[in-house]
């Protein structure tokens, strides 16, 4: 394995920090392909946050629209690494963006995740995927069950509390009704919305 911790894809700089998930969505790009952009993203180890920090010294902040931080699993399963590697962004002078499946207050019960977020994130993404917590479940395979789903829209409806900038998405293929109750979901919790188109998935992960 390669372990491609950081790459660059687009205008932007990607850390892939672990493959673990607490969820097992049928849709996961690790189902179908060993990474993106030419970059397999199969880990045989994660890296501490000394080494990823140590290694932003090859690379320019000024080049970069963003950082960002995203699968080949779900980054906040290394909560720690990532809140480290955060910090040092920023001072970097990064925009740093973190695509989540919204589960981290669920994993870290005893913990502010939010309020550790805020400053050294300045954006979530987080994977709505469907417009009910059974359909959620059914697709998602959460260890938290359908707790999941209402774990991540309070997830969201928090970030937008703190003051970070947080965008709900699903992917147009569950149908333009399901579509309209996700818009109407994510209304609720003051976040963005966004529509994926599903050939993204193949360019953006
Ligand atoms: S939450 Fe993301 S990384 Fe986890 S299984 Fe689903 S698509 Fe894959």
């Amino acid at each position: 394995m390669a372990n491609n911790y950081i790459y660059e894809f687009g205008d932007s700089l990607y850390f892939n920090i672990t493959n673990r998930c607490e969820n097992n969505c049928d849709f996961c790009i690790r189902h179908v392909k060993d990474g993106v952009s030419g970059s397999e993203l199969w880990l045989d180890r994660e890296p501490s946050a000394e080494e990823l920090i140590a290694a932003l010294d090859g690379y320019d902040a000024s080049k970069y629209r963003e950082a960002v931080f995203c699968g080949f699993g779900e980054p906040t399963c290394k909560l720690d690494v990532m809140l480290s590697v955060a910090e040092k962004l920023k001072q970097l002078g990064y925009r740093v963006r973190l695509n989540t499946n919204g589960l981290a207050e669920l994993k870290y019960p005893d913990r502010d995740v939010v309020g550790e977020l805020k400053g050294r994130v300045d954006c979530v993404s987080i994977s709505l995927n469907e417009a009910s917590a059974e359909k959620y479940d059914a697709v998602c395979h959460s260890a938290f069950g359908k707790a999941a789903y209402a774990g991540l829209l309070n997830f969201a409806k928090r970030c937008v509390q703190a003051g970070i900038d947080a965008t709900l998405s699903v992917v147009d293929c569950i149908g333009a009704e399901d579509v309209a109750k996700c818009a109407e979901i994510a209304a609720g919790t003051g976040a963005r919305f966004r529509v994926r188109k599903l050939i993204e998935k193949d360019t953006e992960y």
